[in-house]
C-alpha cells in the first residue's frame, strides 16, 4: 500500500499537474494536508482536480478557512489577505461549500494521522525541534503528516527522548529521497509544499508513504512556474507572491 501525500497546493494547477504526472501509477490512495487554495491563480481548477482524486482524507488549512469565510484572515499579512479576498470572489457556491465542510485535524487514517499545522493546533507552525518535540509527546500514533510551513522534512522522537531533525536533500531535476520509518519512533513528516515552496527549492514538493516497507519518499519535481506566474499577473495577484515562486522562499 502506498499513499500519495499532497500539501499546500495553494491554487497552483501547473505545479499540481506536474506532481500528479510523476506520481501516476505509484500510489493506491491520496491524502491532502490542506491549503488547497490561497495565493495562486487556479482555485476552482485545483479544488476540482483534488476532488477528482477522491482522497481518503483531507484536512483544512488556514488559507482554506480564510478563503471560504470560516476565519476572517485578520492574522494574515497584507498580500495573503489580498489573495484570500481575490480567491473568495472566484469561488462558486459548490466550491465554497466544499472548503467549509473540510475537517480540522488531527484526522486519523489507517496507519497514521494527518494535520495541517500541528497535533495540538491546526494553525501552529512547527519549525523548531522544540515545537516538534512538544507535539510528538502528545501523539497517540507513531506517524503524523503535517503541512503549513512549506518546508519539506520532518522530525523523529526516539523512545529515549532524543529528537532528530530529518534533513532532506534531493538531486536536481526530478528526484526523491527515502527515509525508513522505524518502530518505536514517533514521526512528524512534512511532504513540502506543491504550490509555494519556502525551503529554498522552487520545485514542487510532495511525498509518498510506503506502508509495508515502511518508508517515506520525499520528492521534488520542477514545473513551468512562469506559466503560473503569468496567470497570477493576469489576475493582478500581489507581486511578492508572484516573485517568490522563482526562488522558493
Ligand atoms: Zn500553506
Amino acid at each position: 500500500m502506498r499513499t500519495l501525500i499532497l500539501s499546500d497546493i495553494h491554487s497552483n494547477l501547473t505545479a499540481l499537474e506536474a506532481v500528479l504526472e510523476q506520481a501516476q501509477g505509484k500510489y493506491d490512495q491520496v491524502i491532502c494536508l490542506g491549503d488547497i487554495v490561497g495565493y495562486g491563480p487556479d482555485p476552482n481548477e485545483v479544488i476540482r482536480r483534488v476532488q477528482g482524486l477522491q482522497p481518503v482524507a483531507v484536512v483544512r488549512g488556514n488559507h482554506d478557512k480564510a478563503c471560504c469565510g470560516i476565519s476572517d484572515a485578520q492574522d494574515f499579512n497584507a498580500v495573503a489577505r489580498t489573495a484570500a479576498a481575490w480567491t473568495r470572489e472566484q469561488l462558486p457556491p459548490d466550491n465554497l461549500a466544499y472548503l467549509r465542510q473540510l475537517d480540522a485535524g488531527p484526522l486519523p487514517v489507517a496507519g497514521f494521522q494527518i494535520v495541517h499545522g500541528s497535533i495540538r493546533d491546526e494553525d501552529e507552525y512547527v519549525f523548531t525541534p522544540r515545537e516538534a518535540g512538544e507535539n510528538l509527546q502528545l501523539a497517540q500514533v507513531p506517524l503524523t503528516f503535517c503541512g503549513h510551513t512549506h518546508f519539506q522534512g520532518g522530525f523523529a522522537l526516539r523512545d529515549t527522548g532524543r529528537l532528530e531533525v530529518l534533513r532532506v536533500r534531493i538531486e536536481p531535476g526530478v528526484g526523491f529521497a527515502e527515509y525508513p520509518v522505524t518502530p518505536g519512533v514517533k514521526y512528524l513528516i512534512n511532504p513540502g509544499s506543491i504550490g509555494q515552496p519556502r525551503d529554498g527549492d522552487p520545485r514542487a514538493g510532495f511525498a509518498f508513504y510506503d506502508h509495508e516497507k515502511p518508508l517515506v519518499e520525499y520528492w521534488r519535481v520542477p514545473y513551468d512556474l512562469e506559466a503560473t506566474q503569468k496567470r497570477m499577473k493576469a489576475a493582478k495577484l500581489p507581486e511578492p507572491l508572484i516573485a517568490r515562486l522563482s526562488v522558493g522562499r
